[in-house]
C-alpha cells in the first residue's frame, strides 16, 4: 500500500463471458454499491462485446468499467479494431494496454503500448499499463532490467495518478497458480515506484501500482498488503463475483 492512495482492484475477463455472465457483474455492483466491498475502487474489464450492456447495468453505480485493449487511432480503416473514443462512448473509464498476452501473441512493442496509452488519455480513459518479465528473464536475474525497459518505453507522457495505473504482472505467474515471493514483489514494486518518480516527478509517487498474476482470495491479503502494492489486476478469479469480492476484501 502507498499512503494516501486509494487501492484499486481490476478484473480482466480476457476472452471470456457472454451476456449470461453479466449476472456476476450485477452481483459485484450490488456489493460495491451497498458498501460491502471494502475501501478499494473496483473495476471490471469484460470483452468488448459486453461493454455496452455492462455499462447499462452499471449505470449510476460505483463499480467502474474497463476495456482490454484499444487502437492508437481514433477512427479509420482498421478492420476489427476498436478505438479509445469508442470505448469511452460505450461506457468504459479504464483500458488495459500492453497486457503480456497482447505483447506476446500480437507482437506489441513498448512503443505501440505507449501510443495506445496516449490514445487512451486523449480519449479521457485511464490507461492500465502492464509490464512484467518472463520466467527466463527472472531466472537470468534480469527481471528489474526488463521491467525498467518496458516502463520507460511504455508509459505515456503527461501521465498522472488519475490517468495512468501500472500493473506489474510477471508473465510466468499469469494463469499458472504461481506467484513471486512477497519479497520479490516488494522489490519490483519499489523499483517501479522509483522509476515513476523519475518519469513523472512528484505525481509518480501517487500513481497506483497493481500486482497481477494468480491473485486469489487465499493470497490476496499477503500480496496486497506489501509496500507500494496499491491493488491487483485479477484474471481468472475476477470471473466470479464471490472470488473477486473476496480479493477486494483484503482491504476491508
Ligand atoms: C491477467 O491476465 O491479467 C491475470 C493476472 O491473470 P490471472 O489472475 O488469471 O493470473
Amino acid at each position: 500500500m502507498t499512503p494516501d492512495v486509494r487501492p484499486f482492484v481490476a478484473g480482466n475477463w480476457k476472452m471470456n463471458g457472454l451476456s449470461a455472465s453479466l449476472v456476476e457483474l450485477e452481483a459485484m455492483r450490488r456489493a460495491v454499491d451497498a458498501g460491502e466491498a471494502g475501501p478499494a475502487e473496483l473495476a471490471v474489464c469484460p470483452p468488448a462485446t459486453l461493454l455496452a450492456q455492462a455499462a447499462w447495468k452499471l449505470k449510476g453505480g460505483k463499480l467502474a468499467l474497463g476495456a482490454q485493449d484499444c487502437h492508437t487511432e481514433a477512427s479509420g480503416a482498421f478492420t476489427g479494431d476498436i478505438s479509445a473514443p469508442m470505448l469511452k462512448d460505450a461506457g468504459a473509464s479504464y483500458v488495459i494496454v500492453g497486457h503480456s498476452e497482447r505483447r506476446t501473441l500480437h507482437h506489441e512493442t513498448d512503443a505501440l503500448v505507449r501510443a495506445k496509452a496516449e490514445a487512451a488519455l486523449k480519449a479521457g480513459l485511464t490507461a492500465i499499463v502492464c509490464v512484467g518479465e518472463t520466467r527466463d528473464e527472472r531466472e537470468a536475474g534480469d527481471a528489474i532490467v526488463v521491467v525498467t525497459r518496458q516502463l520507460l518505453g511504455s508509459m505515456p507522457p503527461g501521465g498522472a495518478p488519475e490517468t495512468v495505473v501500472v500493473a506489474y504482472e510477471p508473465v510466468w505467474a499469469i494463469g499458472t497458480g504461481l506467484t513471486p515471493t512477497p519479497a520479490d514483489v516488494a522489490e519490483m514494486h519499489k523499483a517501479i515506484r522509483g522509476l515513476l518518480g523519475e518519469i513523472y516527478a512528484a505525481s509518480g509517487t501517487k500513481i497506483r501500482i497493481l500486482y497481477g498474476g494468480s491473485v486469489k482470495p487465499a493470497n490476496a491479503r499477503e500480496l496486497l498488503g506489501l509496500d507500494n502494492v496499491d491493488g491487483a489486476l485479477v484474471g481468472g478469479a475476477s470471473l466470479k463475483a464471490v472470488d473477486f469480492l473476496a480479493i477486494a476484501a483484503a482491504y476491508a
